[in-house]
């Protein structure tokens, strides 16, 4: 039985528009990891306040445990969530703001302490417990408003970009510290972010959103290697996916399959590419260049390459793409087909 399931979940704001969500069937699978990842606007913020009872569906079932939760209070699903902004009550010590959600389920008074120790010291701030929150680092407000979400020991944990406040440094050891968290107490989590790099390194699971509709749900090995259309294609991956229309199909192939034609013996395809601009980035280079000659003639394509590479701008050279790297999408829907489309230059 899935933790949260929904059932052609949907929310209309306004009647007459298209949906904010629509149509989402999502079963979590037991202690996983789930990230919600989609642009700006594409749903994710308002699929999650549906699953924890702050919005009302249009249409459609929320089954938490395997029962429909629709009709039940955010504290009756027993649900925690962690927002951007940690919300904690700035008047109040760590203890309190932890110890805060204990007294409004009712807990008895003599429990409260060993259950904030408890959570203190999961996340690691038994010392911070006398402080007030203006007295934290960001990264130390982050782990109270965790603890103070798993005292109510919830069947659930729901995060919306919980580390998007920190600075790019912060943000990568509070994801460590997120995912270390995740595995020590295994509750099922959503968490809801636009950035793929933080959706693939966290992810047990990706749900692509785009414009309200699931796009695609699966490992990141499965969204990255197989996207199901093209805009998956092109929204997980920096630099994007590289696009050709060709007739009835698209072909697309990352930059980092497209590599000096030296480094491809069976390459499928060619180009000869004039180097536009190119960027160093310490471990590699991402070479901007323009198709020269041929079908394509014009277009830019991207090429990330190793370190070492010394390709000059304005110069020419020859790159490749092996068959197995070739991703072939239909041109009118979009969604990647199974047949090759061979011959396709
Ligand atoms: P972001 O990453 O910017 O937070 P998101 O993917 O979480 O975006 P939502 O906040 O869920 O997206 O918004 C989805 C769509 O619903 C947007 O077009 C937004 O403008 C609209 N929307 C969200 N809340 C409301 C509301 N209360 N009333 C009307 N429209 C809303």
């Amino acid at each position: 039985m899935a933790v949260v399931e929904t059932r052609a979940l949907t929310k209309v704001f306004k009647e007459g528009e298209v949906g904010a969500v629509n149509d989402v069937n999502l079963q979590t699978r037991e202690g996983e990891f789930l990230v919600f990842l989609g642009p700006s606007g594409s749903g994710k913020t308002t699929l999650l306040r549906m699953i924890a009872g702050l919005e009302q569906p249009t249409r459609g079932e929320i089954l938490i445990g395997g029962s429909v939760v629709n009709h039940l209070t955010p504290r009756e699903r027993r649900i925690a969530m962690v927002f951007q902004s940690y919300a904690l009550y700035p008047h109040l010590s760590v203890y309190k703001n932890i110890a805060f959600p204990l007294k409004a389920q009712g807990v008895k008074k003599e429990l409260h302490r060993q259950k904030v120790e408890w959570a203190a010291e999961l996340l690691g701030i038994e010392r911070l417990l006398d402080r007030k929150p203006r007295q934290l680092s960001g990264g130390e407000r982050q782990r109270v408003a965790l603890a103070r979400a798993i005292v109510r020991e919830p069947t659930v944990f729901l995060l919306d970009e919980p580390l998007s406040n920190l600075d790019a440094k912060l943000r990568a050891s509070a994801r460590e510290e997120l995912e270390l968290f995740h595995k020590r107490i295994g509750t099922t989590t959503i968490y809801v972010t636009h950035d793929q790099v933080e959706a693939m390194a966290m992810g047990d699971r990706v749900m692509v959103l785009h414009q309200g509709y699931v796009r695609q749900i699966g490992t990141p090995t499965e969204v990255y290697d197989h996207p199901s259309d093209t805009f998956v294609a092109t929204f997980l991956g920096s630099p994007p996916m590289n696009l050709l229309e060709n007739g009835e199909a698209i072909v697309g192939f990352r930059p980092e399959h497209l590599q000096p034609v030296e480094l491809v013996p069976q390459a499928a395809t060619t180009f000869r590419l004039r180097v536009k601009n190119k960027e160093y980035l310490g471990a590699e280079w991402i070479l901007y260049g323009i198709v020269s000659g041929g079908k394509f003639d014009g277009r830019e394509l991207i090429s990330r390459l190793g370190s070492a590479a010394s390709h000059q701008t304005d110069q020419t050279y020859d790159f490749g793409v092996g068959e197995q790297d070739l991703h072939f999408f239909d041109r009118q829907t979009e969604k990647r087909t199974g047949a090759k489309v061979l011959a396709w230059r």
